[in-house]
Parts: structure tokens; sequence; C-alpha cells
């Protein structure tokens, strides 16, 4: 029942096995190698420059392709030692399989091409709006991708090892399947408000990715259900959480969790997550596709040893994806889950009636909210059983004093009043009067430029000096 855990194997034996089955002859001269990579095409290797020369017209046949990245040049694997890939004029079409040669640090495409176009290395459609290929050996940590590119071709940025940020345009709607599998170094990344569409396991094996975010108009993620393993972060154990633009009108997140708005569909769970149990919603009714490949696998770093699968749940495969023996499943006694492990002969459960207890990511909850003068109360459960393990109570939070505010005007001959209230329970905590205003006498205006007294003073200094004067004059 367990098969291996990474793609990233399965593809470099499938590679392996290429090479017993390699039909194509080389003719070996001092420094090229050559044969056919097409019906009408050929590739060309000058170990002079390790670049392969694909020339001729027509579609590159992909066997042949594969095959190619088996080849033993010189002692060398070919995936291994060409640092370069041009694409003739004539080539209008290049399969998928020809990104089996990871290793690449540039493609280079004729200018006179009609199908291909290349910038910096990156192959690209004619167009430029489809991103087909980067090279995955180039040494760049943080690339950009071209403004007015639509969409990023499947595999695009397989194993690109180097890769520690993509940038993506405003103009992306769309990302095909794998298109980021096994970037290692990928830490940063964030889909733009334009994007529509992510294919199967886009980020599957990123192993520095910490957090993801779905942005409100990404309203098709590629259907997991086609494949055990489909997860869009399958196997991504560094990822925390998956996040959503609230406005998105197909998916939400509960707790970091990807889930079809209505909750009935759990889409991806971030393999990271520091919780230790996780109790799958009761909104959830179909588990055979099993979102969580893997977990509990021991060769794979995982903090989930307790996988709670509600009663709600009435399908379930548990071998299409395998559940590694460090996650416990727990379900309830007589349960679809409890009736298929008992059938299956699968042992590595728990009913919840026998829960230990031993689980420690419930966060308080409160049960009764504390007042200004009364306290509150609140409980931690099991977070797999939901057995009240511990209460405690929350302090009075005491009163918060507002501003002062008048509840009664003073006039010349009453005195008015003014309280201060709580901003929460609203009860007043202070009264004042306010003295009344007192017969309608102005009170005496403060010293500035235009009072009364600075007036009187300068009338004063006039007829000093004139006095003065006249003294003066006098005498
Ligand atoms: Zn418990
Ligand atoms: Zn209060």
């Amino acid at each position: 029942m367990k098969k291996t855990a990474s793609k990233l194997t399965a593809t470099a034996l499938a590679l392996l096995m290429l090479l017993g089955v390699l039909s194509v002859g080389f003719a070996v001269s001092a420094a090229t190698f050559s044969g056919s990579a097409g019906d009408s095409a050929t590739w060309e290797y000058d170990t002079a420059t390790d670049t392969l020369t694909i020339s001729g017209t027509g579609a590159i046949n992909g066997s042949y392709m594969n095959a190619y990245g088996s080849m033993v040049f010189e002692g060398k694997n070919a995936h291994e030692c060409v640092r370069s890939v041009v694409i003739g004029a004539g080539i209008t079409d290049i399969p998928i399989e020809f990104y089996g040669c990871w290793y690449l640090p540039e493609y280079t495409v004729a200018p006179n091409n009609l199908n291909f176009s290349s910038e910096n290395g990156v192959l690209f459609n004619k167009d430029k709006s489809v991103l087909l290929r980067y090279p995955a050996s180039a040494s760049v940590v943080t690339y950009t991708v071209l403004g007015g590119v639509t969409e990023i071709a499947a595999q695009a940025f397989m194993m690109s090892f180097n890769l520690n940020e993509v940038l993506l345009p405003d103009t992306l709607a769309s990302i095909n399947h794998y298109a980021f599998l096994g970037c290692t170094q990928l830490e940063q990344i964030l889909l733009p408000d334009s994007m529509q569409r992510l294919g199967l396991e886009v980020f599957s094996e990123c192993l520095s990715l910490r957090s993801l975010h779905i942005p409100k108009n990404l309203t098709t993620i590629a259907d997991h259900k086609s494949m055990a393993d489909g997860s869009l972060v399958y196997l991504s154990y560094t990822l925390e959480e998956i996040t959503i633009a609230e406005d998105n009108p197909a998916y939400k997140s509960v707790d970091g969790v990807l889930f079809n708005k209505s909750g009935t569909e759990l889409i991806a769970y971030p393999y990271g997550s520091q919780r230790d149990a996780y109790k799958i919603p009761d909104t959830v009714a179909d588990l055979s596709y099993l979102p969580f490949s893997f977990i509990g696998d021991d060769s794979l770093p995982c903090n989930l040893v307790a996988l709670v699968i509600p009663p709600t749940v009435a399908s379930l495969d548990l071998h299409l994806g395998y559940i590694g023996e460090k996650c416990v499943l727990y379900f309830e006694r007589d349960s679809y889950a409890h009736q298929y492990c008992m059938e299956k002969g699968i042992t590595n459960y728990v009913l919840l009636e026998d829960c230990p207890h031993g689980f420690t990511s419930g966060n308080w909850e409160t049960t009764q909210t504390a007042t200004c003068t009364a306290p509150g109360e609140r409980i931690k459960k099991c977070t797999v059983c939901d057995a009240v393990l511990e209460t405690g109570t929350i302090p009075a939070t005491g009163h918060t004093p507002g501003q002062w505010e008048i509840t009664k005007q003073p006039t010349s001959t009453e005195p008015g009043e003014r309280v201060k209230k709580c901003t929460v329970c609203k009860i007043v905590l202070e009264r004042e009067t306010i003295p009344a205003t007192g017969g309608g006498v102005q009170p005496p205006k403060p010293n500035t430029i235009f009072g009364t007294k600075w007036k009187a003073t300068v009338l004063n200094w006039i007829l000093f000096f004139l006095c003065f004067g006249w003294l003066w004059m006098w005498f």
C-alpha cells in the first residue's frame, strides 16, 4: 500500500528506464553527437560549447527528447552537461517531455521561428503571452515574469532549485499543472488579482514556501479528485497556511485550510501547519481523494499526529493516499470510517470514546464573557474529542471611563451638570456641577493685544509722553 513519497524520485527512475529503451542512433565524431528529434527534426550536441541544437521542421518528438536526457556524452548525462538549447526556425511544437531536461541554464530560439521566442534564456510562445519553460538551473534567485504573460505552462518552473522568489505580472490568469513542483528554495510567490485558474499540484514539493494566498478572482483550482495526490500543495511540508481573499466567490479558508465556499470539499491542507490534531469539519462528506496523502509518513517532517474524521464522511479511500503511522485516525464508533477501517484491516485508528486527550493545540474558549464588574468563564477542550479538560475564570474587566458629557447647560443663574460614564456598560461613574455663569455680565477679557487693559496702557503712555514733551518744551 505504501508508495514512494516523491514524484521527483519517480521521475528520475523513469528517466533511467528510458536509458534502457534508448533507440536513437547517434553519430560519434570528435565533438558532435546527433540524432533524430522527430519525423523531420534532428538534434545535435556540440561538446565544445555544450549546446544542444534542434533543427529541421515540425514537432519535436517527446520520447526522443526525453531519451536524450539520459544519453551519455563523455561520461555525463546530457541533462547534466547541456548548457544551452537552441530551437531552430522550423520547429512547430515542443512537447512537455522536452522539459525532462531539468538542468538547463538557458533556451535560445531562432528569431525567425514562427511559434516560439526566448528572452533572457526563458522559453515563450511567439507573442510572449505564454511562459513555456524557465531554465531550471539558471542562477537567478528572484525572477520577474514579463508583463503581458497571461499563462504559465505546465511544469514551466519545475525543479528550478535556485529560485527564491518569483514576481508575477498583473496580466497573469492561469498557472498550469506542476508549474512550480519541486522549487525547493521558493519562499515568496504572490498570486496577482488577475489570477483565475490553478492546475494540479502547482506548488507541490515546494519545501520553503510558508504561506499561500488565493486572490479574489481565482475561482478554478483543477479537480484535485482526479488523482490521489493532486493537492495544490502536496508534500509542501513548510506551508503553514493558505489564506484567501474574503470576496473570493468560490473558495474559503478556515484555520488556514482551503475549502470550497460551502465547506463540503476540503481542497488543500497546509502540510506545515503547527497543529498536532486536525478535526475535519462535519460539512465534509467525501474523502475519497484524501487531501492528506503521506501525512504521518515516517520519512517526512509532520506535526499532525491526529486526524479526526467526522461521522458525515461517507466516502473514503485510504489506499489512494497513504497515511503514515505517525498520524492516527480518530472517529466515532460505527461511523462510516470505522466500518471502512475494519473492512480493510486498517488498525491505525482510535475511537473517539477512547481518546487519550494528549492534544495540546486546543485554545481557550470563552463560555461566559467577563463584564465590567463580574468575572467570566472559559474552557479548554481536547482538540480531538471535545472533552472539557480545563476550566478557568476570566477576571472582571473594570469600568472604562469616557469623556465628560454635559447633561445640563448652566445659565446665568442656574448651575449645570456634567457626567463621566463607562464606555462599555454606560453606568455613570462621576457627576459634577457646572457653576452658573452669573447675571449675564461678561467676564473680563484676557490681556490680549485687542483687550481694553492693553488699550488703557497705551493711552497712559501717550499721555505721559505728551506731558513730558510739554514740560521739556516749557523749560
Ligand atoms: Zn480527547
Ligand atoms: Zn463598565
